[in-house]
């Protein structure tokens, strides 16, 4: 593609996207496709899809192709397959960040095309990065012994790509550090020994990410049980403790979720934190969706305790509108971080060492996107009012939709809803429920997922789209209750 190509197709690439946000509500919000559908092989069949289209060949084109025929093929043959994540039906998950000023900037990152693993290889991507770590952190208001750019701190800020990432470089921060302690005491004990006493301790409602990164960092977890409210209480982390050290094990790491998965609750940091303390246990603090939601003050009280904790992270990628990938992380000394991560070849040195940070130490891969980038224009574009309405707004959304559910006696509401999350289910078995959202989703109208509380399976309705609006819940909430009264009504025959 020459330059002048690529300022013609660019400015329409940009009206593509404008016209595919503008129109999504039109499209179907999950894709009516099955497992393979894009490949030729297929195109034997004579399935429906397979008739309408000229699938992905099974070889690589040896020439080159012009521009018009691959985006012809995207609308054609990729479309159909996505999912459309910023659609005002979708309600899985969290919400996907998503603005245009993130876009716009991912664009500039990638156009720059900086690999800025050390300060040297791009001084702006380590300099803005500290800079948004420090502005975002104050935002959230996190206590100043994590912001990177307080006198005299020893806290520091990165962003990772995801907060699996925050969780296996907190554990191996904690584990690194319990393990220097445990070959200074123990200096003739073999440390493969040392290192199977070890063991880490969070919430059954904690993220999957929290176990694979046991299993990766090769220490034992307990799963600990919850109250009726889903958190984790001090007492239960107290008494766990105490029995594992009953039988020679090492506690040494607790990573606690403020706005789990499954319904967003937010276990006691003021009761977990002292234990922490009194035990000398590295606390973790996962707040991937919930942390975006402390730059309103009235959200902070769930943070409580914040300050017992060595590190902690959210998404903006999830509730302050910055696109994939954006996941930030703060720790109370960036010399524990690090220690667990340096490995310093000559080719990566530079002059600059004694007066500037390299983030190569700071996660797992070497190289790293200009991530900062988004978050730095997606704060100016909206300012920390705009963000906090756009927070706000999803918030009452939700209450409104859990008004609704609330005044219908066909349902009961199954969770506590502090933020964007309700969690509903039909009252009735579990059967009902899941034949509920397995014909909500395959109709296309609505998109939501399930989930376990107290071995009971819910419906997670979570708002989403930047722009929901009251009719985008009364919408939903019809949609809702029309399946369920069919089901309820067939299930009477
Ligand atoms: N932690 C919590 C509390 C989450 O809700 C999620 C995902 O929703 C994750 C971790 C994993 O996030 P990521 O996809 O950024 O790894």
């Amino acid at each position: 593609m020459s330059r002048s190509e690529f300022r013609k197709h660019g400015k329409e690439t940009v009206d593509y996207i404008a016209d595919y946000l503008e129109t999504i509500h039109k499209r179907r919000v999950v894709p009516a496709i099955e497992p393979g559908y894009l490949k030729a092989s297929n195109s034997r069949d004579k399935n429906f899809m397979c008739m309408l289209f000229d699938l992905i060949p099974s070889e690589a084109p040896q020439r080159p192709e012009s521009w018009e025929t691959v985006i012809d093929d995207f609308e054609r043959l990729i479309m159909p397959g996505v999912t459309h994540w910023q659609h005002p039906r979708f309600h899985a998950y969290f919400p996907a960040g998503n603005s245009f000023p993130s876009i716009l900037a991912d664009m500039i990152s990638d156009a720059l095309g900086c690999v800025g693993f050390s300060w040297a290889a791009c001084p702006a991507m380590t300099e803005l990065e500290l800079i948004m770590l420090d502005w975002f952190g104050k935002m959230i208001g996190l206590p100043k012994e994590f912001l990177p750019l307080t006198e005299g701190s020893k806290g520091g800020g990165v962003i990772q790509s995801s907060a699996s990432e925050c969780n296996f470089v907190s554990l191996l921060a904690a584990r690194f550090e319990v393990m220097k302690e445990l070959r200074q005491r123990f200096p003739f004990v073999e440390e493969g020994l040392l290192l199977s006493k070890l063991i880490a301790y969070c919430s059954k409602e904690a993220h999957s990410s929290v176990e694979k990164a046991c299993m990766i960092g090769m220490v034992k977890l307990r799963i600990l049980e919850t109250d009726s409210r889903f958190r984790l209480r001090g007492d239960t982390l107290r008494n766990a403790i105490q029995e594992d050290r009953n039988l020679g094990l090492i506690p040494f790491f607790v990573s606690t979720t403020l706005g789990t998965t499954s319904c967003c609750s937010f276990d006691v940091l003021s009761e977990i934190g002292p234990v922490c303390q009194q035990n000398e246990l590295w606390l973790h603090v996962d707040a991937a969706y919930a942390g975006s939601s402390f730059i309103c003050p009235e959200f902070r009280y769930l943070m409580s305790g914040i300050e017992y904790a060595m590190s902690f992270n959210t998404n903006p990628n999830k509730f302050l509108l910055v696109n994939f990938d954006c996941s930030t992380m703060w720790v109370k000394d960036r010399f524990k971080l690090t220690q667990a991560l340096v490995v310093d070849p000559l080719y990566l040195q530079h002059s600059w060492m004694d007066k500037s940070i390299d983030y190569r130490h700071w996660g797992i891969p070497l190289s790293r996107r200009f991530r900062s980038l988004k978050l730095w224009f997606v704060i100016r574009m909206y300012g920390i009012e705009g963000l906090q309405s756009y927070i706000r707004e999803h918030c009452r959304l939700a209450k409104k939709m859990e008004a609704l559910l609330a005044a219908d006696s066909k349902f009961e509401i199954c969770n506590d809803v502090f933020l964007g999350l309700v969690c509903f289910r039909m009252r009735g078995s579990d059967d009902l429920n899941q034949q509920l959202l397995t014909r909500l989703n395959s109709s296309g109208r609505l998109h939501m997922v399930p989930a376990s509380l107290n071995d009971r399976f819910v419906i997670r309705f979570c708002v989403c789209a930047e722009n929901a609006m009251d009719d985008d819940i009364l919408h939903a909430y019809d949609i809702i209750n029309q399946f369920a009264q069919h089901i309820l009504h067939e299930n009477a025959k």
